[in-house]
């Protein structure tokens, strides 16, 4: 039986972020991570990498990575400040979100990105996904100037440098079980290590093992019927067994348990996550497009704001669809504006000249409903408001239902691009209740369950229905670092 002062399960960003804040304060600390090292790093590790913290001028954005004096002349970076944030949060989890974990979250933003960086996490400014040069300046849109160099798999390599150097050690391939509960406190963990049966003790125990996106049967039990049938985005070890092991000794269950995060993805991606392709299976770009069903309809209002703040929910909605799937369709004027993952070699594509040499491309849709539907749409589309990518430029449609209330452009001009996608799942809302203070879990009744805590994706209580985009590593790091604070100073006045 191995025995340290903190013990964190899951390796990826959250626990790496506690592991490291538990070791400053100069406890011992091990990791229990299931995948192998090669399959280690959780979801962290598929994450494209962008990052959303509060920031109102260029000295907040240089405490995260360094602007040149010119690079800054010529920038548009915009704000994300406390209230910008905030209200983005409430606004997307129709005022759902917990206020202490949001305020924690927003209010920590910034100075989470900046001891990230000093663990040696490296970033830079965003300027692939989220910015375009308008008249000689570099205008970023979506208040997200900021990503992690190498994305999420470039984050974990840092924080795994940073844990070797801490001298945190790590078990791969040790799933934890279940969690060594005398009725009154936590004292360790219960693990199958390459199908041994093995025993960790703790001061403290942290989980932080992601939530029960990979696990068909939760996702049927919790999400509901059809969701069985979702693309799992990231890992495939996210099974729920930090949630189930939580609940059986009376954490208490918080936040958005038939929720989660889910977006559009291609139609014939694997099973699971493949990390040679990362985030790229996505298709963000369909703000610019129609989303189009089985029966040849719209269903959506594909433009009702940047796909930051959509994308999250439409995964859902493509699941509802009959034959779970939806085309995006997109016409050649708007083709320099697609994202890169529009131009990977796996990609179920289809192009023609004409709409009608595109309707029966389009495998498993109504081709006149289809026809119909374009022919309507590109009556309804306002002629008079002018096109930008750059802002919601109100350019709308009127009469038809649902409403695109932005980037709205008829579909006239060949050639016309479709691709095929289906429902991705990323992670699920739903988590355990904590104190704000310490990352401690409380049990059914509120009280504080001694020596357990969690961070991340286990945190409920944040996303109800919908999420802004670059939330969830950012909550990760903040969560983690209170977290692991938390658990240490427990563990050494134990
Ligand atoms: C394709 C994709 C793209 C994304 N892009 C972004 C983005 O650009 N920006 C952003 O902010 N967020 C993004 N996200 C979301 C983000 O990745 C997650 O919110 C975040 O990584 C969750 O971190 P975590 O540490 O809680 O969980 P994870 O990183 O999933 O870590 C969970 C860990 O627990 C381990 N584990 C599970 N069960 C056990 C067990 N029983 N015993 C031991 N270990 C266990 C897993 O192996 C894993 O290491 C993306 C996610 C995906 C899938």
């Amino acid at each position: 039986m191995q025995q340290y002062d903190v013990i964190v399960i899951g390796k990826g960003n959250a626990a790496l972020c506690a592991a490291l804040a538990a070791r400053d304060q100069g406890v011992s600390v091990g990791m229990l991570e299931a995948a192998s090292e090669d399959e280690s790093g959780g979801n962290s590790r598929f994450a494209g990498g962008v990052m959303r913290f509060v920031y109102s001028s260029v000295d907040d954005l240089r405490r995260v990575t360094d602007i040149s004096d010119e690079e800054a002349a010529i920038s548009d970076f915009g704000t994300n400040t406390r209230e910008e944030f905030l209200d983005k949060l409430y606004q997307l989890t129709s005022y759902r979100t917990d206020a202490d974990l949001s305020e924690v979250l927003v209010n920590e933003s910034l100075d989470v990105m900046a001891w990230l960086r000093s663990k040696g996490a490296r970033f830079v400014l965003n300027t692939g996904r989220q910015s375009s040069m308008v008249n000689g300046r570099r205008v970023y849109f979506g208040n997200m100037p900021i990503e992690v160099s190498g994305g999420g798999a470039g984050l974990v390599q840092y924080l795994d440098k940073a844990a070797a150097k801490a001298g945190i050690d790590i078990h791969y391939e040790t799933r934890a079980t279940s969690l060594v509960f005398d009725g009154e406190s936590v004292q360790g963990v219960r693990a199958q290590q390459r199908g041994k049966p093995v025993e960790f003790r703790a001061k403290s125990v942290i989980l932080a093992a992601g939530g029960f996106e990979a696990n068909p049967e939760m996702r049927t039990r919790y999400l509901g019927p059809g969701w069985e049938l979702a693309k799992v985005r990231g890992t495939r070890f996210n099974q729920g067994d930090g949630l189930k092991m939580a609940l059986d000794i009376g954490a208490a269950p918080y936040g958005n348990w038939s929720g989660c995060h889910a977006t559009g993805w291609d139609r014939y991606a694997p099973e699971f996550g493949d990390v040679n392709v990362g985030d790229q299976f996505q298709k963000h770009s369909y703000i610019f497009g129609l989303l189009i069903n089985a029966d040849g309809k719209r269903f959506v209002d594909e433009g009702w704001d940047f796909h930051s703040f959509t994308y999250a929910k439409y995964g859902g909605e493509v699941l509802k669809q009959p034959g779970q799937f939806a085309w995006q369709v997109f016409v050649s004027k708007v083709k320099n504006l697609l994202r890169s993952e529009y131009r990977i070699k796996f990609v179920t594509k289809v192009t023609a000249n004409t709409l009608e040499e595109l309707a029966p491309q389009l495998e498993g849709v109504n081709p006149e409903n289809f026809l119909k539907t374009v022919r309507d749409f590109n009556a309804a589309v306002r002629k008079d408001v002018p096109f930008d990518h750059t802002v919601k430029d109100g350019k709308c449609t009127e009469g038809i239902e649902p409403k695109k209330s932005n980037w709205a452009q008829a579909l006239d001009t060949p050639p016309y691009d479709a691709y095929m996608t289906t429902c991705g799942i990323t992670f699920t809302f739903g988590g355990l209740r904590i104190d704000r203070e310490t990352g401690q879990v409380l049990n059914v009744h509120l009280n504080k369950i001694p020596g357990l805590y969690c961070a991340g994706e286990m945190v409920g209580g944040l996303f109800y229905f919908n999420y802004p985009s670059g939330t969830g590593l950012v909550s990760g790091a903040v969560f983690g670092r209170v977290a692991g604070a938390g658990a240490a100073a427990a563990a050494k006045n134990a």
